[in-house]
Parts: C-alpha cells; structure tokens; sequence
C-alpha cells in the first residue's frame, strides 16, 4: 500500500535552498516601491540564477522548456514562493503568463502547430514578453462565461475583434493578450468561443485605464500587477492568431484554470505561513494586561485554530495536486474547487487574526499584513468566486444520493427492518431469557 506524505531528498535540498533564497534575495525587494522598469532590473540576475538552478517555469514539461515537475513538486515550491509578491515571477511560473504559456502549448497540442512556439511560447518562458489574459468584461458576469458578449468575426484571412474588456492582469504591461470571444453565437457557448493572440499594439486596441482595487486603490497607470479595462474596436488579427481549433475556447479555458486555481491555492499557503509566523512573534514580543499575549487563551486559541486550518488546506491542496498528476485537472475537479474556496478562506482567516494580534500596527502600513490582506480578499473572486465553486462541490455530492420519502436513517423504520431480518435471534434470546 503507497501513502506516503516525505519529499525525496534531492528535492527537500531544492526546496531548502527556495528558502533562503526566498527569504534573503527576493523578500527585501518588496520594501522599495519599484516602477515596472526597476523591477525588471532588479529580478533579471536573480532569474538567472533559478535558470542555473534548473528551477526555472517549473511548470510547464520539458519538451516546452519548462522543468516537468508535476502538481506536487510543483505544490511545495510555491508554498515557499507565494510568501513573497516577487516570488513566482523570479522563478518564471508567475500568473497569468505561467497560465497562458500552458493555454498556449495545449493549443498547440491540439492542432500540432509548431509556429505557436517560436512566435509566442518561447518568448513568453524566456521571460522576454509579458501576457494578459483577457475574458471578464465590465457588462457581463465573469462567474457564468456563457454569457460573454465580445465577438470575434472571420473577414477573409482575418478575425475582427470587437467588445470591452477589464481586470486583464498585468494588461497594460503585456506585449500579448489571449482574448476569449465569441466566434459562433448560433452554437452552445461551450462550442461557440474562441482564444486568440492579440499583440497590444494592434490598431483598435486601447487601453483605457488601470482600474483601481482594494489592492491598489490610487492605481498608478503601467505597474507589474495592474488590472486593465480593455477596448476592443474592430481589432483585426492574422487568423493564424487564432488558438486551438474554433470553438476550443471553453476547453482551453478549463486547461489554464484548472492548474492555475490549484497554484494560487499554493501560494496561499506560503502567505497564510508567513501572517503565522508574523502573528507567533507578536504574541511572544507584546506584553499587556500582566501578560504576553502569548499567554492569553484567545490569542492561543488564534494559534492553534490557523496552525489546523492552514494544516487541512496544505494536505487538501497536495492532494488535489497529487490527483491532478494521478487522473489529469477535469477529473480533479472537485478537489481542486474544495481548496479553492476553503484555502480562500484560511488565507483571510489567518491573516485577519495577525492583523488583530498586533492591533494598530497590523493595520498600518509599517507591517505588510494589511496589503496582505488587501490582496486576500480578491481570491475568495477571482479564477471563479467561492460561490460558484461550492455550487459545483454541493451538485456533484447530490449526485451520489436520492431523495427518499422516509429518511434511510429512520429510527422506528430501521427498528423494524432489523426485528424481521434477526428475528430468529431475537426469539430465540427471547425464550432463553424466561
Ligand atoms: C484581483 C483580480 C484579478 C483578476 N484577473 C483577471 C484576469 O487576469 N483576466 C480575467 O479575464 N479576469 C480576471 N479577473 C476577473 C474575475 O475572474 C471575475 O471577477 C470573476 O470571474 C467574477 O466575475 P464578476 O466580477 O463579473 O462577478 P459576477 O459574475 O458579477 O458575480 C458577482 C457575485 O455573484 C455571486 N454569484 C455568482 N454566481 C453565483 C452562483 N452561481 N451562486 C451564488 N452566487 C453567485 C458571487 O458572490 C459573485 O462574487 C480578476 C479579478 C480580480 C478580483
């Protein structure tokens, strides 16, 4: 029988040296604020230094260029990276581009299209492009994308693209966005969208503005992280910019959700780990009402409530990791929806009790907990909201029960099945008892 929770050890040495790395090259960035620019400045030599390592786009399989780690690996590794903002771009497995490379290569995957690679794979892993991904518009629900309404129509050799976009990540940074628009509006949604490549300079595309959020509410226009509103006016693209076949865009989509909801989920632990060991230190540091807070039985309850939920969304999210590498993403579906809304939630839990254990400083800016914060509240949103996803769980569970007229677990009921299936037991105690 194989259950097995150890990392081999060649890998564990990996992960220790993420660690220092991590905690030593990457974390000290954070405290300058950097424009776009800078960033890329300062993150190129400690990318070189993962490419040495042989950590770089872990994610994608060799023959893509990437490291071929599988789910798992993959799980541990951005435990340690999500800690830090800049940790998944220095290793080159940062959202979307990371989602969009895999969206890429199952399109060419699906039509043996070599070009893709040249054209937009490889730069986008070697790091030399940036991608958004762009499907939610302003008007319809993101959380039911049948529903989208930009078209994408075929003039000659050309699809001309035309409808509103916002929240593409990292849109107004990007070199290349992947557009989901309808292609066949006379089929079932599911049948009748498309992806495409739309290069940002492509006449009629305009971007109109970075919108402001929790996480960045003075938004300035141009930064790593942006969330773009997208105008699309008769956009017109090479109909090779087309990926996978028409009508391939929900498949697609469900390709580069499914792995990329589960790395979110990874990188929540690595954040809810470090509110923990912010929150530890406070209680051990702050001394009020004849006490340390370490002392005080709430502050401990704190503790040890975030140490089991972080536990159970750490195991709930490795075994979704390791069922996605056994049986592939659709088949994991529920796994991967169950940790996407409870490691949500854990992230938000932890993170708002750190903050309360250190009172005003938690809340101010002097501590990151309150952009952590800030920034945790999008994932009970984005890659679908908690909504949606329990909606799913809960359909799936009904479908293993039916509904029953006298509950299954009625006492009287089964009271009287077991009298007639013992009942020459039951005679016989019966008579022996006189
Ligand atoms: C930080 C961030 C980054 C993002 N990045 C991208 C990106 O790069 N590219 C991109 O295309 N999109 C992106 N999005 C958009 C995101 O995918 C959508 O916000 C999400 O799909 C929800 O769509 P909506 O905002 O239109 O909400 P709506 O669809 O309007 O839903 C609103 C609310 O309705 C409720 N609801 C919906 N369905 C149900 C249901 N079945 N049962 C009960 N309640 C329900 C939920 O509470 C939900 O929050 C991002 C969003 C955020 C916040």
């Amino acid at each position: 029988m194989a259950w097995d929770f150890s990392t081999d050890e060649a890998f564990e040495e990996q992960l220790d040296w993420m660690r220092g790395f991590v905690r030593e090259e990457i974390m000290p960035i954070e405290t300058l604020l950097l424009g776009h620019d800078q960033i890329i400045t300062f993150i190129k030599p400690l990318q070189e230094q993962v490419r040495a390592r042989g950590l770089w786009a872990a994610h994608l399989s060799p023959e893509l260029g990437g490291m071929g780690f599988g789910q798992v690996k993959l799980g541990l590794m951005h435990e340690i990276l999500g800690q830090t903002v800049y940790g998944p771009v220095v290793f080159g497995n940062n959202a979307p581009d990371s989602g969009n490379a895999e969206l890429l290569a199952a399109g060419m995957e699906m039509t043996g299209r070599e070009d893709i690679r040249e054209r937009w794979l490889t730069p986008l892993l070697s790091g030399s492009i940036r991608s958004g991904f762009s499907m939610t518009e302003p008007n319809t629900a993101g959380s039911d994308p049948r529903l989208l309404k930009t078209r994408a129509l075929k003039d000659g050799d050309e699809w001309v693209i035309s409808g509103r976009k916002w929240y593409t990540t990292n849109g107004s940074v990007a070199d290349i966005l992947i557009v989901m628009a309808v292609t066949n509006p006379e089929v079932h949604p599911y049948q009748g969208s498309s992806m495409f490549v739309v290069p940002v300079d492509t006449p009629g595309l305009t971007i109109l503005r970075d919108v402001g959020s929790m996480d960045d509410p003075h938004v300035v226009y141009g930064r790593f992280g942006n969330h773009a509103e997208i105008l699309y006016e008769d956009v017109r693209v090479p109909s090779d910019h087309l990926i996978g076949p028409e009508g391939s865009g929900f498949l697609l989509a469900q390709t580069r959700l499914g792995p990329g909801r589960i790395h979110h989920c990874m990188r929540w632990l690595g954040q809810s780990q470090r509110a923990f060991d912010m929150m530890c230190e406070r209680a051990l540091s702050r001394y009020t009402h004849g006490s340390l807070l370490a002392e005080k039985q709430t502050i401990l309850n704190w503790i040890a409530d975030s140490k089991a939920e972080m536990h159970a969304a750490r195991l709930m999210t490795l075994h979704a990791a390791w069922k996605m590498d056994q049986v592939g993403a659709s088949a994991s579906r529920d796994e991967i929806a169950m940790i996407k809304y409870y490691g949500a939630t854990v992230l938000h839990n932890v993170i708002d009790r750190a903050i309360q254990t250190y009172g005003s400083l938690g809340y101010s800016s002097d501590m990151p907990l309150e952009a952590m914060y800030r920034a945790a509240r999008a994932a009970r949103i984005y890659d679908g909201p908690d909504e949606v996803h329990r909606q799913t769980v809960a359909r799936h569970a009904l479908k293993n029960y039916h509904a029953s007229e006298v509950p299954t677990d009625h006492i009287p009921t089964r009271t009287a099945a077991a009298r007639e299936k013992f009942a020459d037991v039951l005679e016989f105690l019966e008579s022996e008892s006189v």
